[in-house]
Order: C-alpha cells, then structure tokens, then sequence
C-alpha cells in the first residue's frame, strides 16, 4: 500500500518549483516537437531545427554534383545575380502611375463581370485605342513638314556642336604641346 510520507509544506514547496519551471518555459521548450530556431547554414534562412534542409548541388553537363559549388537559395538567386541594391527600397508591386491607373480603370469597365483571357486581351486593346495610345507620336507635332523641319534643325545643332568640340580639343592640343615640350 503507498502511503505519502513527505510534509505537507514538503509537497508544495516542490508543486511550486515544478509550476514555475513549467511557466519559466521558452516557447521551444513548450512545443519540443517543433525545435529550435537555427540559422539554418544550407538554406541560409532562419527556421526550426525539425526542418531539415538538404545541400544540393549545381550541375557539370554529365549530370554529376559540382559538390564544391552549392546551388543558390531560389529566395536570394535573385539578389546574388544581380546584386541586391538593385531591389533595395523597391516595392514588389509598384504603384500604378497616373496614366496607367486611367488605363487599369478603362479596361475593367470594358471586361464584363466574369471574363476570359481572350476578353481582357480585347479590353486591353480596344482601351489603348480610347486613349489614343495605338498613334504614332509626333511630339505635338502634327504637321510634316514642321516635324521635318524640326529634324533637320536638330541635325544641325548636332554637327555644329561636333565641329565645335573637334575644335576645342584641337586648340586644347596647341596649347599644351609647346609648355611640354619647355
Ligand atoms: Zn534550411
């Protein structure tokens, strides 16, 4: 037959020790299934300790492991191919701008409620065609032969500015070779 031997005072000093150690607990000490947190050295990420990440290995053309080569985490190959400052401070789904907006909105009101692939390729067209996307741009000029005009005046300031600048160079050459030649 058991029979409690301990005190009375004995058996809640230690009930108490016991819940405070159960209280005192870390959240991965509560949920030991799941494990610690680890920065995970294959993967690069930081994850519980029961995800078991595999290192795999790039590819030589035979099919066999490069094994001194790991293949890049798909969540940074991005980053690593074309440096991360090209996605810093960037958002991932950028604003619309003012003219797309206009554009976004004409497209839903000429979709109906349920619509096909088909049907929002259609919108899409017939709402470029509204705003007048599908022209040719003149640059506000609407008149050929202004248009014509305004090249030609553009081609020349672009071989005055060239003869100006073989000049310059030519002059700067001048100048410098006799104090070189001191
Ligand atoms: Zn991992």
């Amino acid at each position: 037959m058991n029979k409690i031997t301990a005190e009375p005072w004995k058996v809640g000093i230690a009930a108490e020790e016991a819940l405070k150690a159960i209280r005192q607990r870390s959240f991965a000490d509560r949920h030991p299934e799941l494990g610690k947190m680890i920065n995970c050295p294959v993967c690069d990420l930081r994850h519980r300790e029961s995800i078991k990440c595999e290192q795999k290995f790039a590819k030589d053309s035979e099919g066999e492991d490069f094994t001194s080569i790991p293949s890049l985490n798909p969540l940074k190959a991005h980053k690593a191919i074309l440096g991360a400052a090209a996605f810093a401070k960037k958002r991932k789904n950028p604003h619309l701008s003012k003219r797309n907006q206009q554009f976004v909105a004409l497209v839903r009101k000429l979709v109906p409620e349920e619509f096909t692939e088909e049907e929002l390729k259609d919108a899409r067209e017939l709402a470029k065609e509204i705003l007048g996307w599908n022209e040719k741009k003149t640059w506000g000029l609407w008149n050929k032969e202004a248009a014509a005009a305004k090249k030609e005046r553009k081609a020349n300031a672009r071989k005055r500015r060239a003869a100006r600048n073989t000049a310059a160079s030519a002059n700067a050459e001048t100048a410098v070779s006799p104090a070189t030649h001191d």
